[in-house]
């Protein structure tokens, strides 16, 4: 039945391994579905490069691919050190200065933690190789820390800090300058580092009004602090959609802890209908290797299983050997897993905006299965229509339609979702079908049945209105 595409999609991180034209169009042709530029590394230069090859890849292949502009937030690294790698031992203390200029003995730090820490308080350095605990704030600038175990670092590792508050204030000098820069670039989606309250979202999207942005958020859940109850449903809330940052989560919170906060993550984003992400070492080996092990494979279809809407890839694409290898493996695995174990229908989906379109998503959704329907086409404007069907997770494929490139490119990571960009107009869906037909979409010579959502004053936000069941010879 229908064309086969992966209805869980693929974030891909791009990095020195894969920062040319070619490689992009290969991944997208590979089976990404949008890219990560991570703004702990880029320059604006190469950033704006990046955002046109993207571009044009996707107009090559006629595929909308999503950008994703990931801002570092406090994001705190050690400084250039003096000795490179640095051997420490367990109760050695260590001054971390943010005024590289005072003392030759301490270890520069990119952040003033000054302000922030109390005595008491953990700090872990190299991802969580070398824990320490706060013995004292020395003066403006620097803080002492006591060393609990015995480990290595080297110049430029994170340093995490699961039990200090940043008192709402996570957004950087940085942030703000790249915010302010993304705002007038072709972006997507800005996702915010290290969220420890769903104000820290608010914060951002007043920031991004202001500046005219019209791309949605994604807040990474990545710190102790989120993840507390309450705390996170609103986040989920608050926010366009959440990634799951397993990476700094298992340093701030056990290892142990992710695979249930992940779970946890994803129900709440399909109750709200919001955007999940699971990122993280999900093909991590493949860095090195042509093959993922049998566990990222279990990984990645435990996400596909839990009704994730995308997931990621870091390293792997980033800078990895194997990056078009791994968006292959992963896709077969998309592919395999939603064919045989699809996530389990929800009937609880409250977005909360407007109960009428939710309604109507789920009624869509019901039809669609129970008629056996080719596709749901989706006649969408903001993206909305499409996103509040996706929340049911049905499982065939949803065919939205948009004037907007930037809802199109938006719903590239959407569960099941494709786009279309075509003009508005009272029968847009029909027509997207039929020609869809016609270039055999569908693969089949029987006629194909499709339901339509659409709104009776076409192109118009939030009047969706209408179901119809249309077969065409
Ligand atoms: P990062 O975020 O790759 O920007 O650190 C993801 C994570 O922490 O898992
Ligand atoms: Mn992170």
């Amino acid at each position: 039945m229908g064309a086969r595409f992966k209805r869980t999609k693929i974030l891909a991180t791009v990095g020195p391994a894969t920062n040319g034209y070619e490689q992009i169009e290969a991944m997208v042709r590979a089976g990404a579905n949008g890219f990560r530029l991570n703004f702990s590394h880029a320059t604006y230069e190469s950033a704006a490069e990046l955002i046109s090859l993207i571009r044009r890849a996707s107009d090559a292949t006629g595929k909308p691919v999503a950008i994703l502009q990931d801002l570092q937030g406090p994001k705190i690294r050690l400084g250039n050190l003096a000795t490179d790698p640095l051997n420490v031992t367990a109760g050695q203390s260590l001054v971390l200065d943010y005024d590289t200029s005072s003392d030759s003995e301490a270890l520069p730090v990119q952040y003033n933690l000054a302000p922030k820490v109390r005595p008491g308080q953990p700090l872990y350095l190299f991802d969580g190789k070398v824990r320490t605990t706060i013995e004292a704030v020395e003066n403006d600038t620097a803080i002492r820390v006591r060393v609990e175990n015995d480990g290595v670092l080297m110049s430029r590792k994170g340093i995490n800090l699961p039990e200090t508050d940043f008192g709402g204030d996570i957004i950087t000098e940085k942030d703000l300058a790249d915010i302010e820069w993304g705002a007038h670039q072709d972006i997507d989606y800005v996702a915010l580092s290290f969220v420890q309250t769903a104000d820290d979202i608010r914060s951002l999207r007043e920031l991004l009004k202001a500046k005219g942005s019209t791309a949605r958020i994604i807040a990474k859940v990545e710190t102790k602090a989120a993840i507390e109850n309450g705390t996170l449903e609103e986040i989920v809330r608050t926010s366009d959609g959440v990634m799951v940052a397993r990476g700094d989560l298992a340093v701030e919170v056990g290892a142990e802890v992710v695979p249930i906060m992940q779970r946890k993550i994803i129900a709440l984003c399909r109750k709200y209908g919001k955007l999940s992400i699971v990122a993280t070492q999900m093909m991590a080996s493949m860095v090195e290797n042509p093959e993922p092990t049998r566990a990222e494979v279990g990984d990645v279809a435990n996400a596909v299983i839990l009704g994730a809407d995308t997931v990621m890839l870091s390293d792997e694409t980033a800078m990895g050997k194997y990056p078009l290898e791994t968006v292959t493996a992963m896709k077969k695995v998309v592919l395999y897993t939603q064919e045989n174990a699809p996530p389990a229908p929800i009937s609880d989906v409250l977005n909360g905006e407007n109960t009428q379109r939710t309604a109507i998503g789920a009624a869509a959704v019901k039809l669609a299965e129970d008629l056996q329907v080719d596709a749901i086409v989706a006649e969408t404007k903001s993206g909305a229509t499409a996103r509040d069907i996706a929340a049911f997770r049905p499982n065939l494929p949803i065919v939205s339609v948009t004037s907007e490139p930037r809802a199109a490119q938006q719903l590239a990571l959407i569960y099941a979702n494709k786009s279309f960009i075509r003009p508005d107009g009272e029968t847009a869906g029909l027509e997207l079908a039929r020609e869809l037909k016609e270039s055999n979409y569908f693969e089949t010579d029987q006629p194909v049945k499709v339901v339509i959502v659409s709104g009776r004053q076409p192109g118009v936000i939030g009047a969706t209105d209408t179901i119809r069941v249309r077969v065409l010879e």
